[in-house]
């Protein structure tokens, strides 16, 4: 349940309508947006007198959330979400968060080569998988705690905030100490154990993956379990989902942009990479993915794709990433935005 406060009310309207929730034994979510403030019920809201909330005389209007996600829900929070992601940069606001590096972490030189040239074209974060979800157990599986290290040279030489991959509860502690973003791949994206581990046990950024054959709903539910633990820092990323289509990797599903963005105040970057599996794709759905309102990107670029230990099919080069960048300086104010 939602109650909705009239534009003017009291502090003392607004202690009575928050008394009047307690009494039916929830806790009380303040959402103070610029234009609106909402209470919502945290717990079961099934024993609130409605009808008594509803005369009080700071009180607009009461709404019943009929969706099952509800700290991830736009009735509950009306104003988009800003995720910082540290080093200055934010997801979810005015400005577009693209966030870039190559798909493995595979060398200091590598990753370090790739930071600057990202950082340079305007990438805000960088990218990298440490902890690697291959399909198969002879692929290479990442550097795993060393690439960890990588990464922090990377971001020692750059100052960029780093995203990566986790792919256990072991590693949470680990990775709130050295990583600013932790990634929770598609595969994982339904691995409720981890994802109340995230909840629980930290408080940085999730980038939040759909998985491969994820309903909007499901990929919202596993927003809730972290959001429940009580992290509220949370990143949705449309990467494409699994359909009958085999020329590209995987289907970008743009119309989730729009439908997440409505459906619910949290961010949403698209990962254009991935969806599509051809580097020669990417800038054109990149461009589409802003112009279907998303808040950022997360794109892969490596110093030589064609040598790339994963995923160098869908790499761009830091001169074609450069060249996504001025694309998307001359996209952004038709959309409102900046990059
Ligand atoms: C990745 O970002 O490197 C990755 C493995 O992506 P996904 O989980 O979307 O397949
Ligand atoms: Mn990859």
């Amino acid at each position: 349940m939602v109650v909705i406060m009239k534009p003017h009310f009291t502090p003392e309207q607004l202690q009575e309508a928050i008394q009047a929730m307690k009494a039916g034994g929830v806790q009380v979510n303040i959402s103070k947006g610029a234009e609106t403030t909402v209470l919502g019920a945290e717990g079961d809201a099934a024993r609130i007198d409605q009808e008594l909330l509803e005369q009080l005389p700071g009180v607009e209007r009461v709404m019943r959330v009929t969706e099952p996600y509800k700290k991830a829900n736009r009735k509950y929070h009306p104003d988009d979400t800003v995720v910082p992601l540290g080093g200055g940069a934010a997801v979810g606001g005015k400005k577009l968060a693209v966030i870039a590096g190559p798909c493995s972490v595979e060398s200091a030189e590598q990753i370090t080569c790739v930071a600057r040239a990202v950082q340079k074209s305007g990438a805000c974060a960088l990218r990298g998988g440490a902890f690697k979800p291959r399909t198969s157990p002879y692929a290479f599986q990442g550097l795993e705690c060393q690439g960890l290290e990588l990464l922090q040279k990377a971001k020692e030489a750059t100052g960029l905030p780093i995203v990566t991959e986790i792919m256990s509860t072991e590693y949470v502690e680990l990775f709130e100490e050295c990583v600013d973003v932790i990634q929770v791949g598609a595969r994982n994206m339904q691995n409720f154990a981890l994802l109340k581990a995230l909840g629980r046990r930290t408080t940085k950024p999730i980038l939040l993956k759909r998985g491969l054959s994820s309903t909007i709903e499901e990929w919202l539910m596993s927003a809730e379990y972290i959001l429940a633990g009580g992290n509220p820092n949370v990143i949705l990323c449309e990467r494409g989902i699994r359909t009958f289509e085999t020329f590209t990797r995987n289907t970008l599903d743009l119309s989730a942009v729009l439908a997440v963005k409505t459906l619910s105040h949290l961010p949403v970057v698209v990962d254009p990479s991935h969806a599509c599996g051809k580097a020669w794709m990417v800038e054109r759905m990149a461009m589409a993915a802003v112009a279907a309102g998303a808040d950022g990107l997360m794109i892969e670029v490596h110093n030589d794709p064609k040598n790339a230990l994963c995923d160098g099919a869908q790499s761009l080069t830091p001169e074609q990433f450069q060249g996504v960048m001025d694309r998307l300086a001359a996209l952004a104010p038709c959309m409102g935005r900046e990059v």
